[in-house]
């Protein structure tokens, strides 16, 4: 058994890992990485041919596979450094590509936003087992930060290669199941492949009841009524999105949505029975401006939930700050941030022009009403002692994060390179 550790491994990021069993090859994943903000919104990936986001380092490099032999491409979630890469080199393998409904929604989204590409593979949209030949592929149910996020069990004659995609192990998750701790301790792995982002925070994640909690603690006890408010978000996180929805029923004020990704994610999810919540929701950019200057007239009526999250330049919240639109914030007014800042230095310098424009105007600014979609160290050691894999290969970070993973699996009795191991993209571990 090989697996090939191509994209995910010195970064987050362009994620691709893929196992080879008796010259059959099955593909996890496949990502892209153009700046971190960008893997949960939507960007105008398709003016960038492949050649070039090769070069560039933001797809993987995946040369070193044999294509001819890949079975499937099976993705584990919908975020965009997990399957971002697929119009643009899923052609060169002829096989299906397999996820669940959310997931595949969004890749025919992707394929179709994107008018040379000339990704023609079958897509199977399943949230149940599949066999393909002598393999089983088996979605088990996970908690992360977009819907139909699962753990992927690959099933074979020479044992079970189990993928945990991004994760949490959130046992009070707001839409969808826990994740299936029971499935999870039948597997007995000869292999999991893991998270490892928040490795080294030496915590437990919060569950996603908790970001209900830190939004209603505000939004309902300590507002100004006759105030405007305006909330953000990452555009792929329903579960938040349906949280601001519900909370903004509750205040008697009605729920806008205002921006492209925003009625792209919740609208697919909407239309999938995902969630019932119903908002108003806005794309086109003059239908937003008309939509504001009602707003503005009455700002006490409505919560605004926007896209911008992270200060980019031309999202709606930045042409707020801005003033480029009808809805003029002043003093009294709020702009609540319903996710963390990513620490990148470009989000950094554009939440700092954008706070600093909203507080010249006395705007009042709530950050970080947010819990992460990662499992931290302590999950880690729960998913380990509850799969107790015979070997674990940490993949989705930089390498001190992929380091933290391996000296929980020494605290918990593996040793590096006898059944952890430590790879960069581009390389290989090999088990007999
Ligand atoms: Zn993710």
């Amino acid at each position: 058994m090989k697996i090939y550790t191509i994209g995910g491994y010195e970064e987050i990021g362009k994620n691709m890992t893929a196992v080879e069993i008796n010259n059959d090859i099955f593909i996890f994943d496949m990502g892209i990485k153009l700046d971190r903000v960008m893997i949960h919104e939507d960007t105008n990936l398709q003016d960038l041919p492949p050649k070039k986001l090769r070069k560039i380092g933001a797809i993987p490099d995946d040369s070193i596979l044999d294509k001819k032999n890949v079975k499937a491409i099976i993705l584990s979630h919908g975020h965009l450094d997990h399957i971002g890469a697929i119009p643009k080199m899923a052609f060169n393998y002829r096989c299906p590509i397999i996820g669940t409904k959310y997931t595949i929604s969004l890749i025919s989204s992707l394929i179709k936003e994107e008018p040379f590409s000339e990704c023609k593979n079958q897509l199977i949209a399943t949230n149940k087992n599949i066999e393909i030949g002598n393999y089983e592929i088996e979605f088990i149910n996970s908690t992360h930060s977009i819907p139909e996020t699962k753990f992927v069990a690959l099933h074979s004659k020479e044992g079970t290669i189990l993928y945990t995609g991004d994760f949490k192990l959130d046992m009070h998750p707001t839409i969808g199941k826990k994740p299936d701790f029971k499935k999870l301790k039948e597997l007995n792995p000869k292999v999991m492949i893991t998270d490892s982002t928040r490795a080294p925070e030496e915590t437990k994640t919060p569950s996603e009841k908790v970001a209900v909690t830190m939004l209603q603690d505000f939004l309902l006890d300590s507002y100004d009524e006759k105030k405007g408010i305006v909330t953000t978000t990452f555009a792929s996180h329903i579960a938040r999105i349906k949280t601001l929805i519900d909370t903004a029923e509750k205040m008697d004020r009605i729920p806008i949505l205002l921006g492209r990704s925003l009625c792209k994610y919740y609208g697919t999810a909407l239309r999938l029975g995902i969630v019932k919540e119903k908002a108003k929701m806005i794309k086109r950019r003059s239908s937003i401006e008309k939509k504001l200057k009602e707003i503005n007239k009455e700002k006490e009526k409505y919560l605004v939930i926007t896209t911008g999250s992270q200060g980019e330049i031309d999202a709606v919240l930045s042409r707020i700050a801005n003033k480029e639109t009808p809805l003029l914030l002043d003093k009294g007014d709020t702009v609540l941030f319903s996710t963390s800042t990513i620490p990148h230095p470009i989000n950094i310098a554009n939440r700092y022009k954008l706070e600093s424009k909203l507080k010249m105007r006395e705007v009042r600014i709530i950050k970080d009403v947010h819990v992460s979609g990662h499992a931290s160290k302590e999950d880690l050691r729960e998913l380990l002692r509850i799969v107790n894999p015979e070997n674990i290969i940490p993949t989705h970070g930089e390498y001190t994060m992929l380091a933290s993973w391996a000296e929980l699996g020494e605290e918990e009795g593996y040793r590096i390179e006898k059944d952890i191991f430590i790879r960069r993209n581009g390389q290989k571990v090999v088990i007999e």
